[in-house]
């Protein structure tokens, strides 16, 4: 699927137009990623927060050329996000709007908690956070030590721990917390948190890359979380736990394969604008690098597809992401040394596309983690050895 049908070309060109105005404010959001904030006018950021709400909360999706967009699948996503992440990853990362807690709170919510969550977020430009990580031990559920207390009763539960690498933790309203209420893996939950709300507190980490996603730590003192804010209360425990997570996740992955090849094509374009005259081999190197680039979106709309069809078949989408971010890596070190030695320093912005494209790789499981997954599925009979589907 490397091209796209005349729907999706529309969109994408629609993304393409309003990214190039992400990239003006690119070093400016790399020093200062506070500046976010007041971006919200510029029109990626600003349909970003109104996008990816479900049709029946949002009755003013994007609509080109007659054609209604409320970038809800994942296909809609990579298309929206690569763009975007070909002009500013950080910004696209930054801008308000759900673009994960949004995918956990439509699978597993109840009708009243989407109702709470999408009227939040399409209110006025809202971030939201999406708190796994912790500080130790990652983003291993299985080491989890959040807990939230009182689940069973009638009352509030209390909700104490804290999280690291959340993005947009210190500038998010509302958001999800995923948090322990027993041992073991039925006794996993996520909750609907407000940043307001006493004892919850969260400041930006110094990072090197994706700046603009101004990743934070969030402390939880006791925080009060009433009673009917538990995620997927209404399933069983073994619906409303890892297995709707590793939906989200299958879901998200290929949009971050879809920043790394945003990051691809702005570095080599990047290349291609700023050398004058190019030596053949050159070229032919620069060449290469699009037919990987396209060679991974084919792969990267595979996976999405594949995610569309069935949330639960990931290992396209862990594929997509391991290539994708090998190739993010490569193609923004290999753009470097199409410039004289202290290309990073006279090239800023080159430079900040080697740093985002390190980002990817802790952004949704590393690598390794997505090879794990491919194992398990391929053990489990998803695919053959040689990545074709196995026929049942
Ligand atoms: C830009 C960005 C945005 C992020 N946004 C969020 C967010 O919004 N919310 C959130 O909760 N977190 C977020 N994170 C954190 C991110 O999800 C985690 O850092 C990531 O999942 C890696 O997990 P970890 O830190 O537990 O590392 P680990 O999984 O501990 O990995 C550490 C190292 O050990 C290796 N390793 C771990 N387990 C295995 C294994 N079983 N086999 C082989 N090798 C292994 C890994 O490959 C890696 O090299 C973000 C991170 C980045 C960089």
């Amino acid at each position: 699927m490397t091209e796209l049908d005349d729907r999706l070309a529309l969109l994408a060109g629609q993304a393409h137009e309003w990214a190039a105005e992400l990239r003006t404010h690119a070093l400016e959001v790399d020093a200062d990623p506070s500046a976010v904030q007041r971006l919200t006018h510029l029109d990626t950021l600003r349909w970003a927060g109104s996008l990816q709400v479900p049709p029946e909360y949002n009755p003013h999706p994007l609509v080109i050329r007659g054609h209604r967009f409320h970038v809800m699948s994942a296909l809609e996503r990579v298309v929206f996000v690569e763009e975007g992440a070909w002009g500013d990853a950080g910004l696209t990362l930054g801008a308000p709007g759900a673009p994960m807690a949004g995918v956990l709170v439509n699978t597993l919510g109840s009708a009243e908690q989407k109702e709470w969550f999408f009227s939040r977020v399409l209110e006025r430009p809202t971030w939201t956070f999406f708190a796994l990580t912790e500080p130790g031990h990652g983003s291993d559920p299985g080491r989890m030590e959040t807990t939230v207390t009182g689940a069973s009763q009638e009352g509030p539960m209390t909700l104490t721990g804290a999280k690291r690498f959340v993005g947009n933790a210190a500038r998010g309203d509302i958001g999800v917390v995923f948090a322990r209420t027993g041992p073991g893996p039925l006794g996993l939950a996520a909750v609907l948190a407000e940043s307001g709300t006493a004892g919850f507190r969260a400041e930006p980490i110094e990072t090197t890359g994706l700046r603009g996603a101004q990743l934070g730590a969030i402390t939880l003192d006791s925080v009060e979380i009433p009673a009917d804010r538990m995620l997927g209360r209404h399933l069983k425990p073994v619906q409303r736990g890892m297995r709707g997570w590793l939906r989200t996740f299958n879901v998200v992955r290929p949009t971050v394969a879809a920043i790394g090849l945003g990051l691809s094509r702005a570095a080599v374009e990047y290349v291609r604008t700023h050398r004058r005259s190019l030596r053949a081999t050159e070229r032919d190197r620069l060449d290469a690098m699009e037919r990987r680039i396209r060679a991974v979106r084919a792969l990267t709309h595979r996976a999405a597809a594949a995610v569309d069809h069935d949330p639960d078949q990931g290992h396209l989408a862990s594929a997509a992401k391991v290539s994708s971010g090998r190739m993010a890596e490569e193609v923004t070190l290999a753009a470097r040394e199409f410039f004289p030695a202290g290309a990073r320093l006279d090239h800023p912005l080159l430079d900040k596309l080697i740093r985002d494209a390190r980002g990817l790789e802790f952004m949704e499981g590393t690598r390794d983690i997505q090879r794990l997954n491919l194992f398990n599925a391929m053990s489990r009979g998803a695919f053959g050895p040689t990545g074709a589907a196995v026929s049942r």
